[in-house]
């Protein structure tokens, strides 16, 4: 099974992608878990990476699809993965069309409006990447692992507002764009965390018979 996962920044994408890859048995492979990783232990990439995060800018397309088609040559893709945040703009979904054939993108559909209260919110685990949000969080240390519980330096009013606007010019033409290519199914992402996974669990029970 090879997916994309497609949604805005907020719309669950990560939560939805960590319960997908358990229940499946597929690779995660997230791009700005990727830029994190590289950005903590200090890489030319994560350098490189830094301003454009910091800015709620997409990083180039080279640096990205590079990183990508790299990680797509590793033994472990071979039986299927699943994309995370990639590709975020036509020029890198064309990118992928050239690297691998994909069985289906899913996009998680959310109200634009309320991602702002959302990911302002959101505070996630500096160890493993658990996201929770401020309204509900239980305690200082990750329920999963122990790690700190922190906001994401990109998780600010303003930089989410940039992040948004990223999101509207550049990634949601690939609505369209794989919508076309008859590939795209949606999901509701503004229902609560189980329903929406059960949505994904329908779409992909429908193809991994075949995929
Ligand atoms: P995310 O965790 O997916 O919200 O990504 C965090 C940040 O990493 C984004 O705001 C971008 O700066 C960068 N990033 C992640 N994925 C991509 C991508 N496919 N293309 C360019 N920049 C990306």
């Amino acid at each position: 099974m090879k997916i994309v996962l497609l949604g805005a920044p907020g719309a669950g994408k990560g939560t939805q992608a960590t319960r997908i890859a358990e229940k499946y048995g597929i690779v995660h492979i997230s791009t700005g878990d990727i830029f994190r990783k590289n950005l903590k232990e200090g890489t030319p990439v994560g350098l490189k990476a830094k301003a454009y995060i910091d800015k709620g800018q997409l990083v180039p397309d080279e640096v990205t699809c590079e990183i990508v088609e790299t990680r797509l040559k590793e033994s472990d893709c071979e039986k299927g993965f699943m994309l995370d945040g990639f590709p975020r703009n036509v020029m890198q979904a064309e990118a992928l069309d050239k690297m691998s054939d994909i069985d289906l993108v899913l996009n998680i559909a959310v109200d634009l409006d309320k991602l702002m209260a959302r990911l302002t919110g959101r505070r996630v685990c500096k160890e493993c990447g658990e996201s929770y949000h401020i309204s509900t969080l239980q305690s200082a240390k990750c329920a999963k692992c122990g790690g700190e519980i922190i906001q994401r330096a990109d998780d600010t009013e303003e930089t989410v507002g940039k992040r948004l606007g990223v999101y509207t010019e550049q990634t949601q033409p690939l609505i369209d764009y794989y919508s076309k290519k008859g590939l795209l199914k949606s999901v509701d992402g503004m229902k609560d965390i189980d329903d929406v996974f059960a949505e994904v669990v329908k779409v992909l029970d429908g193809i991994s018979g075949r995929a």
